[in-house]
């Protein structure tokens, strides 16, 4: 049992776990989620939030929301605002909400420490220069003609830099490490940068020199008391830096470690902020929300529900090397997720009238249906029957080969679903050749749920009583793009995108007790997918969002 319970975790939570048996720090486990306000979550953060969340909750600790606040040209409390709302519709609670802004200055203390100690200077080359003196990997690189200025210059400058006399990119503070070191992180890397047009969405105008991440983040997470601090493999060769600057001024032994996961990459979508920024700028989606992009709020106005993303999280795990996941295990969570929570309904897309020539002209009776087949805790609700039905267009043929079993002139017996055996008697048509009604006759002793009920025919049909239908839209959405990794080709992204990715089809019949369904309420249509409400629904004007179909019909497609 013990051995299963081991399997089951992933190697950071075997980290963490020999680290609080050993009783370091304490036994103490606090991690941090620490996303920029700089747009809306994606389902990448997704992993990463069960990460940082799931190891303080397994191992009995905390994680605090940390806005990693430090470039006020990006951010914004729109982005603020919304984090917090998708970490906690995923269901996940933090101890602290911390501002990385609010250790601006703390951090502007240590800097200026860093630079009596020596060990900062300011640097006024630009941006372009500072690059190419980087070197590469293997050559070194250029020491600055400002490295070795006084102290006291340093210092001088540094303040001017947050003065508001010192024009954004004419200088920088950078940390005095060494130029030629095989790390490139280490070859005085920037600490300060100067923006002052940009008012912060938390300090205003207060500050106009703003911390570089990699000055910002490992000594936020040592102010906080951070034990585990954990992202994504790209931060591997920043973790040197990251333990750099926190000896510099550790007054402990205390320190925080950093760990890094693979991150989240999915197909046929892109998941960078500054992309899915375009696309929402631009008018390419309708919005961060669009039920087509891969962030929490779109894919919980799709239908997504908290625990179809989590499973799906918890079935790809954390490896330590890069790779891309298929969207279509993303779809296959969610499926299903929703089969035991989405009732079934009749929904017709393309409608077309039956009319029952033996059924009594203006009877009408109540059958009773079960709402899920799948979860007999779901119940059962009543719909109405009458002589006059919508089914869908597509089943009925008119000159029908052997091989259709549904309705057809002279055909066989077909079942409308939860109610009665019909045969099809034939059909009306227009000056213009389109069928109008299709016509049956039922037998009445084979009412669904009696005795007669249990005769079996070999196919069965959907459909909405004309007397209770309702007119809704119905919104199909499909993939964002047409290529498995849009970021990977070399034309632009947008180009790209899908032009099929949302197929409107207004005038789809259903019950209309789904009228008055609200979003996030889950739906099977039968036959057709998932549904949900959309949050522009209203009762007048329901409209409902393809969460995914039943089947992986694009693997067959293509
Ligand atoms: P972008 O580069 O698009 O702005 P980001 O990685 O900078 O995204 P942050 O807001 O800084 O976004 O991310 C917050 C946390 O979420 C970080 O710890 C980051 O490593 C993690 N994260 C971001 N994207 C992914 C992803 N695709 N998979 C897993 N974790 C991710
Ligand atoms: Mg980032």
């Amino acid at each position: 049992m013990e051995e299963e319970v081991k399997k089951s975790q992933n190697f950071i939570e075997e980290i963490v776990e020999k680290d609080v048996q050993e009783g370091k720090l304490g036994g103490r486990v606090q991690t941090r989620f620490p996303p920029e306000p700089n747009g809306y979550l994606h389902i990448g953060h997704a992993k990463a939030i069960c990460m940082d969340f799931g190891v303080a909750e397994k191992f009995g600790g905390v994680c605090n929301l940390r806005f990693d606040d430090t470039n006020p040209t990006k951010e914004d409390v729109e982005y603020v605002d919304s984090i917090q709302e998708d970490i906690c519709w995923l269901g996940f609670k933090w101890g602290n909400i911390y501002y990385a802004s609010d250790y601006f200055q703390q951090l502007w203390d240590l800097a200026e420490k860093l630079i009596l100690d020596g060990k900062a200077y300011i640097d006024e080359q630009s941006a372009e220069v500072i690059a190419q003196q980087k070197g590469t990997p293997t050559t070194p690189g250029v020491e600055s003609p400002f490295r070795n200025r006084p102290v006291e210059e340093n210092l001088a400058l540094f303040r001017k830099m947050n003065s508001g006399e010192v024009k954004d990119g004419a200088m920088v503070l950078r940390a005095k490490i060494d130029m030629s070191s095989p790390n490139m992180h280490f070859r005085d890397p920037i600490m300060y940068r100067v923006i002052t047009d940009h008012p912060h969405h938390r300090t205003g105008y207060k500050w106009k020199a703003y911390p570089m991440y990699d000055f910002a983040h490992g000594q936020s997470d040592y102010f906080e008391g951070v034990t585990h601090s954990i992202c994504t493999l790209e931060f591997v060769v920043h973790r040197p830096l990251y333990d750099w600057f926190i000896d510099q001024f550790a007054d402990t032994d205390y320190r925080p470690r950093q760990y890094e996961f693979n991150r989240l990459n999915i197909t046929y979508t892109v998941m960078s902020k500054r992309k899915m920024l375009q696309l929402v700028q631009e008018g390419l989606v309708a919005g961060w929300d669009d039920p087509r992009m891969p962030t929490i709020c779109g894919l919980r106005r799709r239908g997504y529900t908290p625990e179809a993303i989590k499973n799906f999280i918890s079935r790809i795990g954390y490896t330590k090397y890069e790779a891309t996941i298929d969207v279509s295990m993303l779809e296959a969570s969610v499926r299903e997720d929703l089969k035991t929570r989405a009732n079934r309904v009749c929904a017709i897309f393309e409608p077309v009238k039956l009319v029952i020539d033996n059924y009594p002209d203006d009877a009408q009776e109540t059958l009773t249906t079960e709402n899920n087949p799948d979860n007999e805790s779901a119940g059962t609700r009543d719909v109405t029957f009458s002589k006059e039905l919508y089914i869908e267009r597509g089943d009925f043929m008119e000159d029908a080969p052997s091989s259709f079993f549904r309705l057809t002139p002279g055909g066989r017996e077909v079942r409308l679903k939860s109610a009665y055996i019909v045969k099809c008697t034939g059909c009306v048509k227009d000056s213009d050749g389109n069928i109008t009604e299709v016509h049956c006759t039922y037998d009445p002793d084979t009412k669904s749920g009696t005795e007669g009920g249990n005769r079996k025919v070999k196919s069965t049909i959907n459909w909405v009583d004309t007397k209770s239908a309702r007119e809704v839209e119905v919104r199909l959405y499909d993939r964002l793009f047409m290529v498995e990794n849009p970021s990977a080709s070399e034309q632009d992204f947008r180009e790209l995108l899908n032009p099929d990715s949302l197929k409107v089809i207004k005038g789809c019949i259903v019950d209309n007790q789904l009228a008055e369904a609200k979003p996030l309420e889950h739906f099977q249509f039968l036959k057709q997918g998932y549904f949900t409400v959309d949050k522009d629904s209203t009762p007048d004007k329901p409209i409902f969002n393809r969460t995914v179909s039943l089947k992986d019909n694009w693997a067959k497609k293509n």
